[in-house]
């Protein structure tokens, strides 16, 4: 069991909303915190060893500014991400850029900035090579196909639109030997929200194996060993979070058999990780606009599917807390809806709470990764504000509300317009 842990209690988050009216996100530093130390000491062994955050989970400089203070770098993969990179003065081998179907100017300005490119297909090289050159630091992703079996996000390897097979790889670096470049690492992601630390073990075998393989077969040593995201958390109340130190205990064994017996040590471990490290940390803090009962009963809430898409999208789980109910019976049964004209637009689908009223606040858990990130403007609906819970307790914003004037800013009335709610 994993307890539901609000960061807040309901006179202090009314207190909030008197300032910010709902719905936002609000993100608990202390919590992301934490678990970054947390996560950073279980691979204390590992000396080069980083992470990079997926700053695609949760787009916000204050977010990133505090994983670059706990020691992380960025993973991105847009130019808008580069971006951000840059803004926050990040450069060289704190960026790691692992994108796909890339264009040449994407693989600019990564290169401007000194990030390492992770490639992801053998045709990339000589595209790199010819609009941008070649990096005296490449490394590829690899696609481990039906070697390694997937989850329910992420699907079959060999399903996947991802990375190199296995031949491509030799065939890869060998090109880079023989164009001259000097530096060299490997990255794999076959997982998404796994929860099984053996998973990642099995995933840093495949790596180290390869590794070794590499260096007898093409005579170059693999620097790093890049082993993607996808460390799952518990969404639902009866599962635990991963194992860190069963994980690294495990990985770490490996990188004693594999890579410092054949002399291939120093190896630095990196993980591109984004729903572990913010995801349990953000909550969507909504108000029950209406209670409706015809065939099921429905809380209405003034969030929607822009705030947050997962349930709808993939069908997950996110917990709900009625603020100032938590011990009340949960003897209702409610769809826990948004407005758009979707019908995918619950939060939870039959899901068991105490009585919801109107006007009740309803806490969302785990919203900190591929929440407020993934949301959208479907039926003109805008993305709400995000906050920041500072470690002595102070709220700031740290994105404001969309409003109407960002919604039709790209639209033409044929005159000068500025819209108001
Ligand atoms: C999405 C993504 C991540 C982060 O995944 P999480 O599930 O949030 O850990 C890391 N690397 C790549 C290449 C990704 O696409």
């Amino acid at each position: 069991m994993t307890t539901k842990y609000i960061p807040f209690s309901k006179p202090q988050l009314e207190k909030i909303i008197e300032q910010y009216p709902t719905p936002f996100h609000i993100y608990d530093e202390k919590g992301i915190r934490e678990y970054a130390r947390k996560f950073t000491k279980a691979f204390s062994w590992n000396s080069g060893f980083k992470e990079y955050y997926a700053i695609k989970s949760a787009p916000n400089p204050y977010l990133m500014k505090i994983m670059r203070e706990e020691g992380f770098g960025i993973d991105c993969s847009s130019y808008a991400e580069l971006v951000i990179a840059e803004k926050l003065g990040m450069s060289g081998d704190e960026i790691m850029f692992t994108s796909n179907d890339t264009p040449a100017y994407e693989y600019k300005k990564a290169i401007e900035l000194g990030a390492i490119i992770n490639l992801d297909d053998i045709s990339h090289i000589e595209y790199l090579e010819k609009n941008v050159g070649l990096p005296s630091l490449v490394c590829f992703r690899y696609n481990p196909g039906s070697l390694k079996e997937g989850n329910t996000i992420i699907g079959h390897p060999e399903e996947a639109k991802y990375g190199f097979t296995r031949e491509q790889l030799f065939e890869g670096y060998q090109m880079l030997k023989d164009k001259g470049v000097t530096r060299f690492g490997l990255h794999t992601m076959v997982a998404s929200n796994e929860l099984d630390a053996a998973y990642f073990v099995e995933t840093a075998q495949i790596l180290f194996d390869l590794i070794v393989e590499i260096k007898q077969k093409v005579g170059i040593q693999i620097e790093f060993a890049n082993l993607g995201g996808g460390i799952g958390i518990p969404y639902r109340p009866t599962e635990q979070p991963v194992d860190l130190d069963f994980m690294s205990q495990g990985i770490k064994k490996l990188y004693q058999e594999k890579i410092e017996a054949n002399g291939l040590a120093p190896l630095r471990v990196y993980f591109e990780s984004g729903r572990a490290m913010t995801g349990p940390f953000g909550y969507l803090v909504s108000t029950v606009l209406h209670i409706k009962k015809t065939y099921k009963q429905y809380a209405g809430l003034d969030s929607s599917m822009a705030n947050l898409m997962r349930p709808a999208l993939y069908g997950s789980y996110h917990h709900i807390t009625v603020m100032g109910k938590e011990y009340e019976p949960l003897d209702q049964v409610y769809d826990v809806t948004g407005s758009l004209c979707e019908n995918n637009d619950k939060f939870a689908i039959n899901r068991k709470l105490p009585k919801v009223e109107s006007g009740d606040i309803v806490v969302i858990h785990d919203t900190g990764a591929h929440g407020h990130a993934m949301g959208f403007n479907y039926n003109g609906k805008l993305r709400s504000a995000e906050l920041l819970i500072r470690e002595n307790g102070e709220v700031v914003q740290i994105r404001r509300a969309e409003t109407l004037n960002d919604y039709f800013a790209t639209l033409d009335f044929g005159g000068l317009s500025d819209f108001k709610v």
